[in-house]
């Protein structure tokens, strides 16, 4: 289908001044029809979920206070943006949405933490999405706005909802191209989804990349723009001192493997979707618009990678080994790696040195005392918090001495031409 997808995440519309800039991409940038996924503002992400954390450890007031500062932001922001009629009229929208919060925290916490989690914490993209509507319509743009979850069916494992394919497939075409026919752009949701019981559901943390690809995939787009605060997709993270470059071309293996390696700067299941129907990525700097970013595809010809460096960092190293004195067999392995699933634990590295299972985990819902738990009885298990996991591809030992100086390896790891290190950092 001759369209475009463009996500834009929370920092490109952190603030008013920010909101107008992407206003000016879509102007200026973007050719249509598009669709836009949009992000929640800033880091409202992370403020919604302290409402969730104070809402389930049944503080409700606290769950209030938090959720109030949450819609006082979202209303001045507005209050910036608009004014008169025009400006009531998108507060009472946005009222709309904050009501139905409120009456959730109302009631009183009798169900699962991940449960409450998506119904509150996805009200961030409703409320963002609804604004950048209003911001492109003010601008004289042909704007409609989609609630993703109308078409963005996943399972009710929430927090970490898995898509059903066919059936969003079949209602993205079905609702879609109708909408593109009266409108030139449409504006939905990223990270956020439903199940067939009309329960909001998330992607995982910085999905929206996730659910851009998605819509790109399933409407056969040409390509996917992802806006972002850096030039592109560089040779390392451009926050750390050492200095980095933009890579103006990427293959989808080397962007697959950089993702799946770590690299914060796309969610790890946005490249998979793409490459198999060859939808270019281009990654391209919201502060610097008129700049070419980086391309992701598949090019004719081999491309050569500078060394890039991923760093990981707030990892758990576990070491595993059996109490008695048996070896660990297949079975033990299947058994530990099977409980790394149950858990929702990420596994990021592994190796068997001397009899004992040494493992790098992401644990970003923090079930590793569960993990840990459900082992211990046959199993002398160490965990260390806070480790790094820092990734070498296309280098040498050298290109990384500076990162490893002073540090412990815990493990190391090679495959062809990916280094692996888990560290424990010395300071
Ligand atoms: N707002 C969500 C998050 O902060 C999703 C995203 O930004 O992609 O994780
Ligand atoms: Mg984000």
């Amino acid at each position: 289908m001759n369209l475009e997808i463009n996500k834009f995440g929370g920092a490109s519309i952190k603030d008013p001044q920010r909101m107008q800039q992407v206003v000016q991409i879509v102007q200026n940038q973007v050719s249509t029809p598009a669709v836009l996924v949009v992000s929640a503002l800033g880091k409202t992400t992370n403020a919604l979920e302290k409402v969730v954390a104070a809402y389930c450890q049944e503080k409700p007031d606290e769950a209030k206070s938090h959720f109030q500062k949450i819609l006082q932001n979202h209303f001045d922001y507005c209050r910036s943006l608009f004014e008169g009629a025009q400006l009531d009229a998108i507060l009472n929208e946005l009222n709309d949405t904050f009501v139905e919060i409120d009456w959730f925290i109302e009631e009183p916490f009798d169900s699962e933490y991940n449960y409450a989690y998506d119904q509150i914490v996805s009200v961030g993209e409703m409320l963002s999405s609804k604004m950048l509507h209003h911001c492109l319509k003010a601008a004289g743009l042909n704007s409609q706005w989609l609630d993703a979850r109308d078409v963005i069916k996943t399972d009710n494992k929430h927090r970490m909802a898995n898509l059903d394919w066919t059936l969003s497939h079949k209602l993205i075409n079905e609702i879609i191209p109708d909408l593109i026919k009266s409108n030139s752009i449409i504006v939905t949701q990223g990270f956020i989804g439903c199940t067939s019981e009309n329960f909001s559901t998330t992607l995982g943390r910085e999905g929206s990349d996730y659910s851009a690809a998605i819509f790109a995939t399933c409407l056969s787009a040409n390509k996917l723009t992802v806006w972002k605060d850096v030039p592109g997709i560089m040779t390392g993270d451009p926050a750390r001192e050492r200095p980095v470059q933009k890579l103006n071309k990427l293959s989808y293996d080397e962007a697959l493997a950089m993702t799946n390696l770590g690299a914060k700067v796309i969610h790890p299941k946005t490249i998979k979707p793409l490459a198999e129907k060859e939808i270019s990525l281009h990654v391209r700097n919201f502060l610097d618009p008129t700049s070419e970013g980086t391309i992701v595809k598949n090019f004719d010809e081999d491309i050569e990678y500078p060394p890039i460096l991923i760093v990981d960092d707030g990892n758990v190293f576990c070491t595993i080994s059996v109490k008695d004195n048996s070896t660990l067999s297949e079975e033990d392995q299947s058994t530990i790696f099977n409980d790394v699933d149950k858990f929702n634990i990420q596994l990021k590295l592994d190796q068997i040195v001397d009899d004992r299972l040494l493992l790098c985990l992401g644990d970003p819902f923090e079930n590793i005392n569960g993990f840990v738990e459900s082992l211990n009885d046959r199993y002398e298990i160490s965990i260390e918090k806070n480790v790094q996991l820092l990734t070498l591809r296309n280098g040498s030992d050298q290109d990384v001495k500076e990162e490893l100086e002073g540090h412990i390896i815990l493990l190391k790891k090679e495959s062809l031409n990916t280094v692996q290190w888990a560290l424990h950092l010395s300071n």
